[in-house]
């Protein structure tokens, strides 16, 4: 299951561990009994998830595959709940590959965590042309470092925050719904909610019952109840 994202990442489910049941299961050990019928387990993930019994959705686990640029993963990298591995710039050399936006955005004027679209067409080809031009500059650089032969570990700081990188994720679903609580949101960078609803779909289609149960007693967020 994959979905691409931005202008060339994309977000893949490589492995997954449990599902819907396996919440149902982890929580019915209490009492010594298992699966019983779909509507008392449906109607079970709902009661744990009102009354915020959260550790049963620990036992779904998910690995990602994903590919987005530095500045994204840095964000993503802060959620210490799960696992990640990613590409090395010491050991393989960068692709002339960078995100290159489709709009541009301007700071809220009142809220920090806000940024609009411009549509002055104008100012928007001027700040992509810039933005553009950094790129070449610094690959160019980086290239130029390397034919003599510096480090690729050294050759790599001139690189841009919108290189893109490539990384493992394994996450359990608690966690993953503490990421869309604050990654699904308006309060978040653009560019990572691209990859948080993606995210909720796969997410949505593995653990229906879960989902339908975390957007309706959980979910902080502002974008994913509103598609
Ligand atoms: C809109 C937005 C703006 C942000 N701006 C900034 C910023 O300016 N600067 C910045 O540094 N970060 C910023 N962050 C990152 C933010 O502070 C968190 O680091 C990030 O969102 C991960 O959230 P988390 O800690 O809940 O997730 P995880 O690290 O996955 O943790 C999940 C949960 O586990 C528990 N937990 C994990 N570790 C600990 C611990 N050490 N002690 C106690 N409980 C723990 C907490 O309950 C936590 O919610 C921003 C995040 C968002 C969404």
């Amino acid at each position: 299951m994959e979905f691409k994202v931005l202008d060339n990442g994309f977000i893949r489910l490589v492995d997954m561990m449990g599902n819907d049941y396996a919440a149902v299961k982890a929580a019915r050990v209490s009492y010594g009994s298992g699966l019983k019928t779909p509507e008392r387990d449906k109607k079970l993930i709902f009661y744990l998830m009102e009354h915020g019994h959260e550790t049963p959705f620990e036992h779904i686990v998910f690995t990602f595959h994903a590919k987005a640029p530095i500045f994204v993963a840095r964000q993503w990298f802060r959620h210490r709940i799960g696992s990640f591995n990613e590409a090395s710039l010491r050991y393989t050399e960068l692709k002339d590959e960078f995100y290159l936006p489709d709009h541009i955005r301007k700071n809220d004027k009142t809220d920090k965590q806000m940024a609009t679209i411009i549509e002055n067409n104008e100012l928007k080809n001027k700040a992509l042309k810039l933005i553009e031009n950094a790129f070449e500059n610094s690959y160019k650089i980086y290239k130029e470092l390397l034919d003599m032969g510096i480090a690729r570990e050294m050759a790599r700081i001139v690189l841009p925050m919108s290189s893109y990188t490539q990384f493992y994720w394994t996450v359990n679903a608690r966690s993953l719904m503490n990421f869309l609580n604050l990654r699904a949101d308006s309060h978040a960078q653009w560019e990572i909610q691209q990859y948080a609803k993606s995210i909720a779909k796969i997410f949505k289609q593995k653990c229906p019952w879960t989902y339908e149960a975390y957007i309706k007693f959980k979910y902080k967020g502002d974008l994913l109840n509103k598609e």
